[in-house]
């Protein structure tokens, strides 16, 4: 035997002691998942390529063999997962794994105990997000002189549903400038099944140095500030037309405690995190008797971007930067809030 040939051996079986063994192939339900459980002293080196017209992934795990006690070829065939194919090659093990139609899939590597994770979605399985620009059409909302609230809230919102649309089901109840009374907009909540209304709005206020950000979730109880609140925001329905019904309330007390806890904590993650990233004042988060609030059967937050009638807070908001910081800071909290 040559030296090389001595170097190879030695260098495979260097290999074979410091590789991985792939030891099992699992399934998980909620979330759905396959999960590859790996043996070894560090991070396993993977590659990952996918086929979308045969819908097939081919995972290449390097320097791995597979237990021998694996099932070679697992038929599947769920709704997710048509059948996944081991072999392997010489210094490492691929997988063949066929995805039903319409799936989608994430990889990623976990640790304690090692294992490599993917993790499959369909369309019909991401959480349903309701984004409610407030007022439009023929109620402008709070103004201040150029400036419309109806303008400000579905720009925000239309950069909130872009961010958001990659890992949720984005209802809008108006993506143009049109009106829409509130027990419409809750009923649009309710028709979709929705996990989560996020209604938009700006702020106003007769003093004119009344500045910041403020969020509400629906309460029976509410403060003398938040009955203010909520007196203008429901006016609409008198101002401009619609009406809420009694079949537009909240029978379930048990889901309306749940979904006002829900909506309590996502605002108070929402006022610890805006106004730091937007360099506002931070006014708090308070339980109201809001209508559109009131009306729909998941947790619901509005949220008062900013103050309309403080001049220099209204030029700000108003700039595209300023709009595409607010929607990106109400979208990272949301994210974490379904990720929790
Ligand atoms: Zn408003």
């Amino acid at each position: 035997m040559n030296k090389l040939k001595i170097g190879i051996l030695y260098f495979l079986c260097f290999l074979s002691i410091f590789g991985f063994d792939i030891q099992n192939i699992r399934f998980n339900d909620e979330p759905k998942q396959i999960v590859l459980d790996i043996k070894g002293e560090n991070s396993p080196k993977y590659s990952v390529n996918y086929d979308e017209v045969t819908r097939l992934i081919f995972l290449e795990v390097e320097n791995s063999k597979l237990l021998e006690n694996i099932d070679k070829k697992i038929e599947k065939d769920d709704d997710y997962i048509e059948k996944i194919e081991a072999i392997e090659l010489n210094e490492s093990t691929a997988f063949f794994i066929t995805l039903k139609e319409e799936v989608k899939y994430k990889v990623s590597t976990w640790y304690n105990p090692t294992r490599i994770v993917f993790n499959l979605q369909k369309d019909s399985d991401k959480p349903i997000i309701v984004i409610d620009p407030g007022h439009g059409g023929q109620d402008p909302g709070a103004v201040n002189g150029r400036y419309k609230e109806k303008d400000l809230v579905l720009s925000v919102s239309k950069y909130l549903r872009d961010i958001l649309k990659n890992d949720f089901k984005v209802i809008m109840t108006r993506s143009t400038d049109e009106f829409i009374s509130l027990g419409e907009r809750s009923r649009i909540a309710n028709k979709y099944n929705a996990n989560l209304l996020i209604s938009i709005h700006a702020n106003a206020s007769p003093s004119k140095s009344a500045n910041g950000f403020e969020v509400f979730y629906y309460s029976k109880n509410q403060t003398e500030y938040a009955k203010q609140l909520a007196n203008f925001e429901n006016s609409v329905e008198e101002k401009f037309g619609g009406s809420i019904t009694a079949t537009d309330l909240i029978v379930n007390d048990i889901l309306y405690r749940q979904n006002q806890e829900r909506s309590a904590f996502l605002a108070n993650k929402l006022i610890e995190y805006y106004p730091i990233k937007l360099g506002m004042e931070k006014r708090g988060s308070h339980g109201a008797n809001l209508a559109v609030l009131r009306g729909t059967n998941a947790p619901s937050i509005l949220i008062e971007l900013g103050f309309i009638t403080n001049n220099s807070e209204a030029s700000k908001m108003f700039k595209e930067a300023t709009k595409k910081t607010m929607a990106q800071s109400i979208a990272k909290i949301v994210k974490e809030y379904f990720d929790k």
